[in-house]
């Protein structure tokens, strides 16, 4: 039987990802994927900026950056078509070094991140391989799998399950769901336009705002909807069912071209799909069963409402694979990913709470509600005097970080530096400790040390530091914050290593 340090069970976007950085690390890895093509449909079109981040880090960025489309933000419109929310990104700072959103064709994404790790050696993909089941002992995992009807079995010391939301690895080791209370029926429409979407009536759209570059959410109870503009020439619709509608009749063809219909006039377009879909909000109770691992859809599933639902899944292969590495080559304890869940879990409940609470709003369908409803959006949007997608995002703020120390758990900034480079590629993506000058004391092996004065940079690092009253800053490989240090980094980078060579405590 062949041996792994990981097999990956599905290869959706969140396995493929997985793939490539653990692939990149220099890990052996077996993908088993049950279809032998990637989906050819897309469901996901939104991702984020910390995606942008991670492909780079992947070594994958260039290969997917031409098939994105960076967009202005998102558009909340109350039942009287005037706007009530506006969460735009124009003008905005780019503290991450990329575009707050961006759209894409989840195909297209699929494709380049296989690309991505096809070339690689020490990792296999078998496209028509079905997981059947595992088992695990002291040592690791067997898993079982059938390829083309012929029985196969592989060892690795970790599995990680990406295997979508009916994940057969979760419901082999018996992992119930956390239901958030969420479900509504959605039909979802993909066409290839050849002009302009129309948006007759609508009424206080910010100055400057592209409606044609906005996801655009239609609150309206008489048929709450989404338009999302695609790359290139495809465009999203999403129509809530409203109650006693059928879902065949829904999808039928003279439905959906009426329906898309109203928001094209005379624009020739040709419908790509239309299918039906229960928005959820679930949480797996366990995301760690010995030495197996959900992630993604097998892991969460997240109302579509702020598109966070693969990227959630893309966050938390990236967590794995950081730990992994640095268990499998640097000598960190395994129980540091035991604290996979404490990180991710109420980062991703966190998100899946603000986009029920926005399906709730926008799913309503009592017009005087919905009228009480804009009135208090508008308010509390004028309140906020502004805001964007990534304030959604918290801190992590229980794992692996000293989080009692200043913008711990937050996510780094990536400046673009005078030379035109991303701070990244100019610093590796492993750990980094960025000290204000040489005067700062300490390093450590497997630690790149990086005086700011030093980086062709802006003032974006120096600012930071300025911000957390810190002369050093210590970054994990997933590029959030480990913690921050005054005058000497050698306590901050004596925590890491404590907390790399024991996690007891946190791997309860
Ligand atoms: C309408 C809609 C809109 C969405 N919009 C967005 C958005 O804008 N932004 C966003 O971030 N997310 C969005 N999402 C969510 C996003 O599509 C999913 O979160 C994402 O595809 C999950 O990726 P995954 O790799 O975890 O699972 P999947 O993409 O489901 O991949 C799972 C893979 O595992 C394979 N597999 C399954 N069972 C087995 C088995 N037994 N053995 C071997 N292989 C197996 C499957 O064939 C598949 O290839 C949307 C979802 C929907 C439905």
């Amino acid at each position: 039987m062949m041996s792994y340090d990981v097999v990956v069970v599905g290869c959706g976007p969140v396995g493929a990802l997985a793939a490539n950085l653990l692939g990149l690390k220099g890990l052996k890895v077996l993908v088993l994927e049950r279809e032998l093509e990637h989906y050819p449909l897309p469901r996901a079109v939104h991702l984020d900026h910390e995606m942008m981040r991670l492909f780079q880090s992947a070594g994958v960025i260039d290969r997917v950056q031409g098939d994105m489309i960076a967009t202005d933000g998102h558009l909340h419109v109350g039942a009287d078509h005037g706007v009530i929310r506006y969460m735009g990104t124009v003008g905005k700072p780019r503290p991450f070094g990329w575009a707050n959103d961006y759209f894409f064709y989840q195909p297209e994404l699929e494709a380049h991140l296989r690309e991505g790790f096809a070339d690689r050696d020490n990792v296999e993909l078998v496209l028509g391989a079905t997981f059947i089941g595992l088992t695990q002992d002291d040592d690791g995992v067997t898993v079982d799998y059938s390829e083309n009807g012929e029985a196969g079995s592989a060892r690795a010391r970790w599995v990680i399950a990406c295997d979508g939301a009916r994940s057969s690895v979760r419901k082999a080791l018996g992992v119930g769901l956390d239901d958030l209370d969420f479900e509504e029926p959605w039909l979802v429409v993909d066409a290839e336009v050849e002009g302009p979407v129309a948006f007759p009536q609508l009424s206080g759209v910010p100055e400057g705002a592209d409606l044609q570059r906005l996801s655009v959410m239609m609150c309206d109870p008489s048929r709450p909807a989404t338009v999302v503009p695609g790359r290139r020439d495809h465009r999203r619709w999403e129509f809530m069912l409203l109650p006693g509608e059928d879902d065949t009749a829904m999808m039928a063809p003279e439905k959906v071209a009426e329906l898309v219909g109203a928001w094209m006039a005379d624009v020739p377009h040709r419908i790509v799909r239309a299918a039906t879909y229960r928005f959820h909000g679930l949480v797996a109770h366990q995301w760690q069963v010995g030495n197996v691992f959900l992630a993604g859809d097998a892991a969460h599933q997240t109302p579509p409402f702020f598109g966070q639902g693969m990227c959630h899944g893309l966050r938390d292969v990236a967590n794995l694979a950081w730990k992994m590495d640095a268990v499998a080559n640097h000598g960190a304890a395994p129980s540091v990913l035991g604290t996979y869940q404490r990180e991710r879990d109420p980062h991703v409940r966190a998100v899946i709470g603000a986009a029920v609470a926005a399906g709730r709003y926008i799913c309503e369908l009592d017009p005087v509600e919905a009228a009480a409803r804009d009135a208090r959006i508008r308010e509390e949007a004028r309140q906020k005097a502004g805001e964007t997608a990534h304030d959604l995002i918290p801190a992590i703020a229980d794992g692996l970080v000293l989080a009692q120390t200043s913008g711990a758990g937050a996510r780094f900034v990536q400046p673009v530096l005078t030379d035109g480079r991303k701070l990244d590629d100019l610093t590796g993506g492993d750990w980094r400790l960025f000290v204000r000058d040489d005067a700062v004391p300490g390093s450590a092996e497997g630690v790149t040390r990086i005086s700011v004065g030093t980086l062709p940079d802006n003032g974006a690092v120096t600012a930071w530091l300025d911000e957390h009253r810190a002369d050093a800053v210590l970054i994990r490989p997933d590029h959030y914050v480990f913690g921050t240090a005054s005058h000497s980094a050698e306590d901050l980078l004596a925590a890491r290593a404590a907390q790399l060579s024991s996690h007891q405590e946190l791997a309860a």
